[in-house]
């Protein structure tokens, strides 16, 4: 819209056209007030009764909250008013009523449950405390695409439709593509795996994956967003390097860039950018660990995978992000190496929030037989993933990556209780739509 100015730039002396939504109408007799709201914030509006034109002040004051209105109108000082300004209007035009009937209200006064407020996100996202979860969220993802970029990373967009899965059958989504069967991919694995081994090198996507997980919990979701990397010539160790610098820089921008937002959100005084090094912990230490916080029922043995409230006690116990490194092979995926000295233990990796698992990554196998043994090994036919497994023939150097929960990130950063919070449509076992 020309010509338009947004509240928070309205300044004083001036005459301006805003445009927004009615966000409150207060009308105290001689006297009335209309706040209207933007994606800057709110500005009020002053109708003085017995000075101004009469279909003016009617038009002003008969509107429906949440209509879509532009106000014209010289700008004052007014310290009484919530933002310092007001504006005295010249004219006002309706551009869009809203139904007087609100599923929710966006003002805040008066919450809503969740699923209501799923039902009706552009009316959530009327809210300032949600809206500025998108914000972050937003900064969060444009600081990773940078930091990437620093360290030498070429993005890249990996099919979502695929021929075959990667985690196992049992999460993946099938569809139907031309009357042959095909799948939602559960994750770029195999596809950066491919890139890493040509002239790109180190590449990461930002995109979805698909996971058709029956539970239902505040930190599932059956689509969610996945920051991966991949890079050649990297091992275990330097891929933990890179998305510790990754969420350093996340975390770094926002709290460098959204200062407003975390106030909005009562963070202001506790967001903490992770300074330290993320301390690395072998699996073996964190089970040792776990067991002597007296948090568990049964004592955990080698082999064991780590239940959650295990990972709970031990992220209480540290304190800060971590990683659980030198995992039995046995639990982590095929495609990841093992340790030279001990095929017991694989490179693999998981960063840890104190809440929750938000990485895994690892080595990877680069070395053909072992790769096709691997899938033997775990049930798959290796014919299968030709396409993939034949570039291993043709010079693949050893590489490691690694993929990044966005919406973990975004919650656990915020402090956030359900991950449907960082997400704008969620995907779970009762939500297709909208
Ligand atoms: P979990 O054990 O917590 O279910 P996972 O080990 O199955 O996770 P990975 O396959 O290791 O998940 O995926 C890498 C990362 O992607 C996870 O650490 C997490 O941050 C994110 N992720 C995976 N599955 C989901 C999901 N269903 N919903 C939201 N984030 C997910
Ligand atoms: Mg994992």
């Amino acid at each position: 819209m020309q010509d338009r100015t947004y509240t928070a730039e309205a300044e004083p002396g001036e005459t301006v056209t805003v445009a927004g939504w009615v966000h409150e109408v207060r009308d105290l007799g001689g006297i009335a007030f209309l706040i209207l709201r933007d994606t800057t914030g709110q500005i009020q509006v002053k109708f003085q009764k017995d000075e101004m034109d009469e279909d003016l002040v009617e038009t002003g004051l008969g509107v429906s909250r949440e209509s879509v209105i532009t106000v014209t109108g010289a700008v004052e000082e007014e310290p009484r008013a919530p933002t310092g300004v007001e504006i005295t209007p010249e004219s006002v035009e309706v551009v869009a009523a809203a139904d007087p009937e609100l599923p929710l209200d966006p003002s805040g006064k008066v919450d809503a449950e969740i699923s209501t407020r799923l039902d009706n996100r552009t009316l959530d996202l009327r809210k300032e405390e949600v809206q500025a979860i998108f914000e972050i969220r937003a900064e969060a993802l444009a600081a990773i695409r940078a930091h990437f970029r620093e360290v030498g990373c070429t993005e890249i967009n990996t099919p979502k439709i695929v021929a075959t899965g990667t985690e196992g059958g049992t999460e993946l989504f099938p569809i139907t593509y031309f009357g042959q069967e095909a799948f939602m991919n559960q994750s770029p694995q195999l596809f950066k795996q491919l890139m890493a081994g040509s002239s790109l090198e180190r590449v990461f996507e930002i995109g979805p994956i698909f996971r058709a997980e029956e539970h239902n919990t505040p930190r599932h979701l059956n689509e969610a967003t996945s920051i991966d990397f991949e890079g050649a010539f990297c091992d275990h160790q330097e891929a933990m390097d890179v998305v510790e610098g990754v969420v350093k820089a996340a975390y770094e921008a926002v709290a460098e860039e959204c200062s407003e937002e975390l106030e909005t959100l009562g963070l202001a005084d506790e967001f903490e950018v992770p300074e330290e090094a993320f301390p690395r912990l072998s699996y073996e230490e964190a089970i040792e660990r776990i067991n002597a916080t007296g948090e568990l029922e049964e004592q955990l043995v080698w082999g064991d995978d780590l239940p959650t409230e295990g990972e709970k006690a031990l992220g209480e116990d540290v304190g800060t992000h971590y990683f659980i490194t030198d995992w039995p092979s046995e639990i982590k995926p095929f495609y990841i190496m093992d340790h030279e000295e001990d095929e017991q233990l694989s490179t693999g990796f998981d960063l840890m929030h104190p809440r929750m698992e938000l990485v895994s990554g690892g080595q990877r196998e680069h070395r053909y037989e072992e790769l096709v043994d691997g899938f033997e090994q775990q049930g798959l036919d290796p014919d299968a993933f030709e396409y993939y497994t034949k570039m291993f023939k043709y010079g693949m150097p050893p590489h490691a990556g690694w993929g990044l929960g966005g919406e973990r990130l975004v919650m656990t950063m915020l402090g956030l209780e359900n991950i449907r919070e960082a997400v704008l449509f969620p995907r779970d076992r009762q939500r297709l739509s909208p």
